[in-house]
C-alpha cells in the first residue's frame, strides 16, 4: 500500500518505514496491494513528538490495520472480510429495494 503525499509531512521517518514494511508483509499474505493507507492521527502528546497513528487499507476481501507510535512500533493486524450487505447487489434486495439485514427502507 502507498502513503498519500498529504500524509508524508505528518508522519515520522520511522512511521513511513514501518508502513512500507507493513505493505510488503500484507502483499506476502494477500498476494496483492490494498491501495492507499487511510491514516487517523491521535493528538500529539508533546508538540514535535509526532502522532500515534492508526493506518488502514482494504479491498473487498481483506483489511489491514497498522497501529504505530511515533517511533514506528506497533502491531499489524490483517483480516479477511465477510460480506454482509452490498447496496449494489440486486439479488440481495426485494423488488422494492429493501433488504432484511439493514432494517432500513430504501
Ligand atoms: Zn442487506
Amino acid at each position: 500500500m502507498s502513503i498519500w503525499n498529504h500524509d508524508l509531512p505528518r508522519l515520522t521517518e520511522k512511521q513511513r518505514a514501518a508502513l512500507e514494511l507493513a505493505a510488503r508483509r500484507v502483499e506476502n499474505m494477500h498476494g496483492s496491494h490494498l491501495g492507499f493507507w487511510g491514516i487517523v492521527y491521535a493528538e500529539e502528546v508533546r508538540p514535535g513528538r509526532g502522532h500515534d497513528i492508526t493506518a488502514w487499507a482494504a479491498d473487498g476481501e481483506a483489511i489491514a490495520t497498522q497501529y504505530l507510535d511515533p517511533y514506528g512500533n506497533g502491531p499489524l493486524v490483517f483480516s479477511q472480510t465477510e460480506l454482509i450487505h452490498n447496496d449494489a447487489d440486486e439479488d440481495h434486495h426485494d423488488e422494492d429495494g429493501n433488504c432484511e439485514c439493514t432494517g432500513a427502507k430504501a
